[in-house]
């Protein structure tokens, strides 16, 4: 399934997102040399419908073509099908980011490239892992991480003093990753925009020209612990119209990053539907009750909780997830 490369691919510096796979048949591990020999690993379109990172890696190599690049890189071009149609995933597909070493699929041929991945970034002495991506909602720049470490909110603190922390879901690139070297996802609004583009693109010359990802010295980073990921029960009709068995409010979609108090209305409920919320728990636990309450056919908060990835993107929503919530934590003493 997988492609190898020890050069630019012809082509790549300037296909789009769509036409990408007349360059790249298939995923593709490119592998390019640099004066440092441990190689920076980017990957990007494991969502296919997130062009960030492709962007600002032709950008990025362009500035390289007549020089040498300051560290290795491989690169990851994960689901140029997905990019093809400009979606996510395909129907047909699993999604690219729940399959990597960790995952519950582990038995699935896609999961079987990304531990191949994997085990071929481990030989070549990875020394950090940046996965690009984008989100449909409104939110800010932010950067994922799977540990506390201090090389881990270093790589992190680069690109946005707003870092979450999370555990679920399973299988991602950043999780997997962070068992070799320093690792973060990054969050880049929304896909292709120029602003977005030029932000990784200034990050990831920053972090090619480090010799070491040394101590995170910056007092003023946000840290957030993802606490549970909201899904739509499959039963249940939704939307942001009244015609739905649940009726998400429009304004949702500003409440990312949010402090949102206890009693916060998110939706209206068909009568007698009884219809709700599902709320899952790093465990994989249904915890819908700890954060939601029903009044008068309103879907309440129970508890003061902070939103990210809220989307009004219903294929997002039924595909991935409709937010996560979150809670504040104090940035650990290490
Ligand atoms: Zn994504």
């Amino acid at each position: 399934m997988l492609e190898q490369y020890y050069e630019l691919p012809e082509g790549l510096l300037n296909a789009k997102a769509e036409t990408l796979h007349q360059v790249l048949e298939k995923p593709s591990l490119i592998h390019l040399q640099g004066k440092e020999p441990d190689p920076l690993f980017i990957s990007t379109l494991l969502h296919g419908n997130e062009t960030t990172g492709l962007y600002a890696i032709q950008k990025l190599l362009r500035c390289y073509q007549e020089d040498t690049l300051p560290r290795s890189v491989s690169i990851f071009l994960g689901n140029v099908k997905a990019a093809e149609a400009g979606v996510r995933r395909l129907d047909e597909q699993v999604d690219y980011n729940r399959i990597w070493p960790g995952t519950h699929q582990h038995y699935l041929a896609e999961a079987h490239m990304m531990q191949q991945v994997t085990d071929i970034m481990q030989q070549k002495k990875v020394w950090a892992s940046i996965d690009i991506h984008n989100n449909t909602g409104k939110n800010p720049h932010y950067a994922c991480i799977n540990k506390l470490q201090q090389s881990f909110f270093f790589l992190a603190g680069l690109f946005s003093e707003t870092i979450v922390y999370f555990h679920t879901p399973k299988g991602v690139q950043s999780s997997a990753f962070a068992e070799l070297c320093p690792s973060v996802t990054l969050e880049c609004g929304i896909s292709g925009e120029e602003g977005g583009i030029d932000h990784v693109l200034q990050y990831l010359k920053k972090v090619l020209s480090l010799d070491v990802l040394s101590e995170c010295t910056d007092n003023n980073l946000k840290l957030f612990h993802t606490v549970a990921r909201v899904k739509i029960p499959e039963g249940y009709s939704f939307g942001f119209e009244d015609d739905a068995t649940i009726n998400l409010l429009p304004e949702i979609e500003n409440y990312n990053f949010c402090e949102l108090q206890q009693g916060t209305p998110l939706a209206f409920v068909e009568p007698e539907s009884s219809a709700y919320l599902q709320a899952f728990d790093d465990d994989e636990r249904e915890v819908g009750r700890d954060f939601f309450e029903y009044l008068d056919e309103k879907i309440l908060l129970k508890k003061s909780v902070m939103p990210a990835m809220l989307t009004m993107n219903t294929q997002v929503i039924r595909q991935d997830c409709l937010c996560y919530l979150m809670e504040r934590i104090a940035k650990p003493e290490l």
